[in-house]
């Protein structure tokens, strides 16, 4: 299984698929940060939209919720590259309150961190706080009974902020190779030759292939702030359910800038997946995009039903954009 939604993206591009042999199969997993994310936040960021300005990532911005996506509302939702210019709108709009939507792997929590480190006297600024801790799906897939996951790819960008340490005990308990993969072609490739010399050896261990960029222990700056910043927490994942501490939060001493507090707001009765859509069997690897009765018909990209299926790294969309 390659964990990462930008995996799945490389594989496609250059047809790796189509140069294994037929007793090697690759399966994506639930590393797209935006088809992760629960309904019931989407729907908080777009009751917030009806009065606020909401800023997110251009990926959230079509996300479906329970009724439509924040690009539905014609509210003041604004795309932004990164957080920094979210606080950079609340500066600027001193008069208005301005929620982030802040969504995401480890890969962008250290970025969350920072600027609630330095902006917590930034009165009319606040987040949803929605990020997500991969090794616990991961583990969580493993634990299950319909597992059929013989190693991983582990995550290029994550496994930069959190090192190669974590997947360990996943490696040790569950005796699965798992290997770190850079996202050119021949990482990729590399990766899985990799991942076969454990499995014909029986072998199972941690190995880095993506060494230009990834280390044992990551980006210890990165972790530190984010420590600072967060706590770890429950946390829904879209068509998966709640995984036990999988997600982080805002520490308490940062309520001010914690959107679900600040505004006493509640969402109810949210619905995760739609009738018919197959997002969390695609997200954990037991169905594929073709396997979906909606895919290419009534789900499309410009008509998203699933989550999956709006992201440039969600399985679905890839699966639509490649034909694979
Ligand atoms: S094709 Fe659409 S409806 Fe089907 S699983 Fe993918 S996102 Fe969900």
């Amino acid at each position: 299984m390659e964990v990462c939604g930008s995996h799945t993206q490389a594989i496609a591009k250059f047809g790796l698929k189509t140069l294994l042999p037929e007793n090697i199969k690759l399966t994506s997993g639930p590393g797209c940060p935006v088809c992760v994310t629960s309904a019931s936040e989407v729907d908080l960021a777009i009751k917030l939209s009806e009065k606020n300005i909401v800023t997110t990532f251009g990926d959230m911005y079509g996300v479906p919720g329970t009724e439509g996506s924040l690009s539905d509302t014609g509210n003041d939702v604004r795309i932004v590259y990164s957080i920094s210019d979210a606080t950079k709108i609340a500066k600027e709009n001193p008069d208005k309150e301005v929620i982030h939507f802040a969504i995401g792997f480890e890969t962008t929590a250290p970025s969350t961190a920072v600027e609630v480190l330095e902006n917590r006297d930034l009165k009319n600024f606040s987040i949803i706080c929605s990020h997500h801790l991969i090794t616990p799906a991961m583990e969580l897939l493993l634990s299950s009974n319909d597992c059929r996951i013989d190693a991983f790819l582990c995550p290029g960008h994550v496994s930069a902020i959190i090192g190669s340490k974590p997947y360990e005990p996943i490696a040790k308990k569950f005796n699965k190779p798992c290997v770190v993969a850079g996202f050119e072609p021949n990482d990729v490739l590399l990766s899985i030759y990799m991942i076969l010399k454990q499995l014909n050896k029986s072998k199972s261990k941690v190995e880095i292939e993506y060494k230009r960029v990834v280390s044992e222990n990551g980006n210890t700056v990165a972790l530190e702030k984010m420590r600072d910043a967060f706590r770890v927490s429950d946390r829904s994942w879209r068509g998966i359910g709640v995984i036990q501490n999988s997600g982080l939060e805002l520490k308490k001493e940062f309520d001010e800038l914690n959107a679900r507090k600040k505004f006493g707001l509640t969402v109810e009765n949210s619905v995760d997946v739609k009738p018919g859509c197959r997002c969390g069997e695609v997200l954990k690897g037991l169905a594929t995009p073709k396997n979906c009765p909606l895919f290419g018909k009534k789900c499309v990209p410009q008509n998203p039903v699933g989550p999956c299926m709006v992201s440039t790294e969600g399985a679905c969309n890839v699966a639509f954009k490649y034909g694979c």
